[in-house]
């Protein structure tokens, strides 16, 4: 596996695995189990998931059998945007995640969207990091522009950015501001998220078959060579095993840039964050009373 250090000097592996929309607590512990079993260190989820205790199960479950350390862990989740109302709800929602998940401390902790007031939020954050509750901070679904302002206002800038980015929608941009920032970037959907169809494009087949590899590890090798953590989710054993098999192939300039040609270059349909219906719609998420 590779890693690599954030602005914080804190190391943070390339590969991870997501478990957005594994619902079932079982079935996401057991998710979560095997992927570090099969080499993950990195898990992501959300207080929006709903399965923050199912992650910290799996992760209480592991070290206890001794696959791995605390330390060599590296757990992220996400403050939503119900409890970015002001610094006191943020903080609160910060002391719940880690009661959630029955851990003292989270690797790293992300605003999920920039609604709300996430400035306030965010101090909350600066201040849980400060005491040592968050060992990186950072956002999530942050554009160009309002990255820019952000780094450019707060005090602790962030230390990643968890946007979309697979070869449909590449952001090159983006990319190039979040590094500017030193920020890394983080790829939810590294996939296509269902989306796209990669696994029948008659490119990417004749690239993976010339590493003796699959369409899955070619396009999550694609985005860490340009810088990119990648976090595939899956609940298939095989698959999860699949997609922590990229550390041992590199793909040569022109396949990346045969696989960058296929950007659309513009906001992929799971995107609607210019929408004012999505956003009302993420505005009225309840996770809590
Ligand atoms: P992914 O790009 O990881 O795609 C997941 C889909 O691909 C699932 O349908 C999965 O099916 C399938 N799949 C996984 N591996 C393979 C494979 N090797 N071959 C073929 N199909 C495969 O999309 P996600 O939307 O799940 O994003 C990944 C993670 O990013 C999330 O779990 C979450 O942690 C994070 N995320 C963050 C967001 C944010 O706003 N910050 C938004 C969305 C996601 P199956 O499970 O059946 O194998």
């Amino acid at each position: 596996m590779e890693y690599t250090e954030l602005s914080n000097g804190l190391k943070m592996p390339m590969g991870g695995f997501g478990v957005f929309q594994v619902t079932d607590k079982e079935e996401c512990k057991q998710s979560v189990i095997n992927a570090i079993r099969a080499g993950y260190r990195l898990i992501d989820t959300a207080a929006v998931y709903g399965n923050e205790d199912a992650v910290g199960d799996a992760v209480r479950e592991v070290i206890a059998e001794g696959v791995c350390t605390r330390e060599e862990l590296f757990i992220t989740s996400k403050l939503w945007v119900q409890d970015m109302e002001n610094y006191d709800t943020a903080k609160a929602a910060i002391d719940a995640s880690l009661n959630k998940m029955g851990l003292e401390y989270l690797d790293l902790y992300l605003l999920h969207q920039a609604m709300r007031d996430y400035f306030s939020a965010w101090r909350a954050m600066e201040d849980a990091y400060q005491e040592g509750k968050l060992k990186a901070i950072g956002v999530s679904n942050f554009y160009a522009h309002v990255l820019t302002n952000f780094c450019e206002t707060v005090k602790i800038a962030p230390m990643v950015n968890q946007v979309e980015l697979h070869p449909y929608f590449a952001q090159p941009d983006a990319v190039e501001t979040m590094k500017h920032y030193h920020v890394q970037p983080e790829a939810w959907a590294p996939l296509g998220g269902g989306r796209y169809q990669p696994f029948e494009d008659e490119m990417l087949q004749g690239i993976a078959s010339a590493h003796g590899k699959s369409v899955a590890q070619v396009i999550l090798r694609w985005n860490v060579q340009r810088g990119v953590t990648v976090i595939p989710k899956s609940t298939h054993q095989n698959r999860i095993e699949e997609n922590f098999d990229i550390w041992d192939f590199t793909l040569t300039d022109e396949e990346m840039d045969k696989i960058s040609a296929l950007d659309l270059g513009y906001v992929g349909p799971a995107v609607k964050h210019f929408n004012p219906e999505f956003v009302r719609g993420c505005l009225g998420v309840k996770i809590h009373d």
